[in-house]
């Protein structure tokens, strides 16, 4: 393909960013689309938002901006820009996703975030379990973290821990991974001082009401749950918990915003004492529950 099938005036930066925000400004808001071109450029040509904003006359080779041509083609079609450049930055970890993973989310590394400033000195020896890990995110943050700690992070799906096993190579992370079911399986008993998960937890009802591009790229899995048992995996988590966590020990789930009421009595039959957390949209995310003394 040569320049004058791209629809590209030129190989100018400005003229791509100007395709870019003509053509994908409708769909998604021009700041958005902003922030699409800054992550394009950075991954593929290493360029900072401060390169990017002072060299729009520059010109990009012909294979890079055959790159941009279909990197646009995929937005139209909502492609997530984490498949397109392959990988998020995920509490300072570089985190590659692929459709056998969830995308981490900014709700997911405030949690991150916040359990690592509530555990600044963790007592050592210190043992982590993640459950439902997907790509890997929370425990190779957490392991990054907290070098000195043990971290175990368990996943169903084989693919998906394939790419949480690359993760952890990636970010030199040296963490157990364990493929389980935590619906259906006896995970071996040894006491966490956190347990931590992102489980599937968006009733099916709730498709109608979600973005194509979570829709159609991200794992059916690590999404859904069944409208007459939304809160299974909490269920499960609370059983290990029971088991497993320490006296002195921090369980944290994130959750459907719509059920923090519903997880906290599940928490608290499971005898616990849980309380609920506010991300930075202001919506219930997470609950942190410790034992009920
Ligand atoms: N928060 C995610 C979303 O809205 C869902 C994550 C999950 O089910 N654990 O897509």
């Amino acid at each position: 393909m040569n320049t004058r099938n791209l629809r590209f005036r030129s190989n100018r930066v400005r003229d791509i960013l100007g395709l870019f925000h003509e053509e994908l400004d409708v769909l998604y808001g021009r700041d958005e689309v902003g922030v699409f071109c800054e992550m394009l450029f950075e991954a593929w040509l290493g360029w900072d938002k401060v390169r990017l904003l002072t060299s729009k006359e520059q010109t990009i080779d012909q294979s890079d901006l055959l790159r941009f041509h279909w990197a646009l083609e995929d937005l139209k079609v909502y492609r997530p820009i984490q498949h397109i450049i392959g990988y998020t930055d995920f509490c300072g970890c570089r985190i590659a996703v692929n459709p056998d993973v969830l995308v981490p989310r900014p709700e997911t590394e405030e949690i991150i975030q916040w359990i690592i400033t509530q555990l600044s000195i963790p007592h050592f020896p210190f043992s982590v379990l993640d459950l439902c890990t997907g790509s890997g995110c929370i425990a190779i943050a957490l392991k990054k973290a907290f070098p000195e700690a043990a971290v175990t992070a368990v996943e169903v799906s084989e693919k998906a821990l394939a790419m949480a096993k690359e993760n952890a190579e990636s970010n030199g992370t040296d963490i157990t991974l364990l493929q389980a079911d935590i619906l259906n399986c006896q995970l071996p008993t040894v006491s966490y001082q956190l347990i931590v998960s992102n489980p599937p937890y968006v009733r099916d009802s709730e498709r109608a009401q979600m973005q194509r591009n979570v829709l159609d790229y991200d794992p059916v899995l690590a999404l859904f749950v069944p409208d007459d048992d939304p809160l299974r995996f909490y269920r499960a988590i609370a059983a290990i918990a029971r088991q497993s966590l320490s006296p002195d020990g921090l369980l944290v789930v994130e959750i459907n915003e719509a059920l923090a009421e519903e997880t906290c009595s599940l928490l608290r039959n499971h005898g616990f004492r849980p309380e609920v957390h506010e991300d930075y949209r202001g919506k219930p995310r997470w609950v942190s529950a410790v034992w009920n003394p």
